[in-house]
């Protein structure tokens, strides 16, 4: 016997859950008939839903005890919801699907053939376009990727999806990362196996709205490149010792003309704008410096992941 764990994180699903759930256990028959050993348990993670999320997967619940859930204190984020998901898995493999449908679940059987029948640890999948999408995201996302790639020395890969099955010992090195700023995109990159990557079309979510704005793909993208790499602090100690050399060459070309031909030294408007300029660029080296400083705080608090306010197992067992 074989058990797939599916996770789902869910923030507000209400509408979306429903048809997830049918499509998704009409893709476990299929799937049970290529492997008839296989097993099936969806965990949902209601990541603090205002709406009746937590209600529509308790009365899955109720029909169908495959399905199970942890549902949060309050939002963490879509990376919290991922790694709680991951704590309660008890799969062989594990497959992190949205509960919106943008993650084919007719992809399923290739991912598990590739983990099953062909060895790798891992089957990931991204997304080679991206139809659907304001191009306005598109265009930064696109950014993001090529900016992050050649600061940092772990693979991110473009278009990549959370959408990834993976086995128990990649699962669980997952989870050994307790860092509490998670970027999992990045997490995937550093720990290493072998992963195949299968590609598809982009597909729109069913029900519901997106859950990302603009300034919080802004930030997740700074939380990616500061946890990432290190290269815009080093990036700041370069531009000042650049900086400082062409002051000394200015220097020495001023004291030169003064004593060679004697011009009296002139432009107060060009010096105010060197200041301006100079100053701007201090201050935003030190708010460089601040990133990684907020991160190292935050990090050294210690605080756990999430907080989960209900989960099945707990209600059960009494
Ligand atoms: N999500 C979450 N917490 C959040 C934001 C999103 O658990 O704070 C979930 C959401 O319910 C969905 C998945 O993460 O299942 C992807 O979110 P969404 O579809 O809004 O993102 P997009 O597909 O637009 O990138
Ligand atoms: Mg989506």
């Amino acid at each position: 016997m074989k058990l797939l764990s599916v996770v789902v994180p869910a923030f507000n699903e209400q509408e979306a859950i429903p048809i997830f759930y049918k499509e998704i256990t009409k893709e476990f028959e299929s799937l049970k008939k290529r492997w008839d050993q296989l097993e099936f348990e969806i965990i949902f993670v209601d990541d603090g839903s205002t709406d009746d999320t937590l209600k529509v997967v308790r009365s899955l619940r109720k029909e169908d005890l495959r399905v199970r859930f942890v549902s949060f204190s309050r939002n963490f984020g879509k990376e919290a919801a991922l790694f709680a998901g991951f704590e309660h898995a008890r799969g062989d493999f594990t497959v992190c699907m949205d509960a919106d449908l943008q993650d084919p679940p007719a992809l399923l059987s290739q991912m598990l053939s590739a983990v099953i029948d062909e060895g790798y640890d891992s089957a990931a999948t991204r997304r080679v376009s991206r139809k659907g999408e304001p191009p306005i995201r598109s265009v930064f996302a696109r950014l993001f990727y090529r900016i992050i790639n050649r600061m940092s020395h772990t693979d991110i890969v473009d278009g990549a999806r959370d959408y990834r099955i993976m086995t128990k010992k990649m699962m669980n090195s997952i989870l050994s990362m307790k860092e509490y700023n998670r970027f999992t995109k990045g997490i995937y990159g550093w720990i290493g196996f072998r992963t195949k990557w299968l590609e598809y079309e982009n597909v729109e979510r069913v029900a519901g709205e997106t859950k990302w704005s603009f300034w919080k793909l802004f930030k997740y993208a700074i939380d990616g490149i500061v946890g990432f790499s290190t290269a815009p602090l080093s990036m700041a100690t370069y531009f000042g010792i650049f900086m400082a050399f062409v002051a000394f060459l200015l220097i020495v070309f001023i004291i030169v003309k003064k004593l060679v031909f004697g011009d009296p030294t002139s432009g107060w408007s060009s010096l105010v704008c060197i200041l301006l300029m100079l100053s701007g660029i201090q201050m935003f080296c030190i708010g460089i410096v601040g990133q990684y400083l907020s991160k190292t705080y935050l990090e050294t608090k210690r605080r756990p992941i999430y907080i989960a306010k209900d989960t099945s197992d707990e209600e059960e067992e009494g």
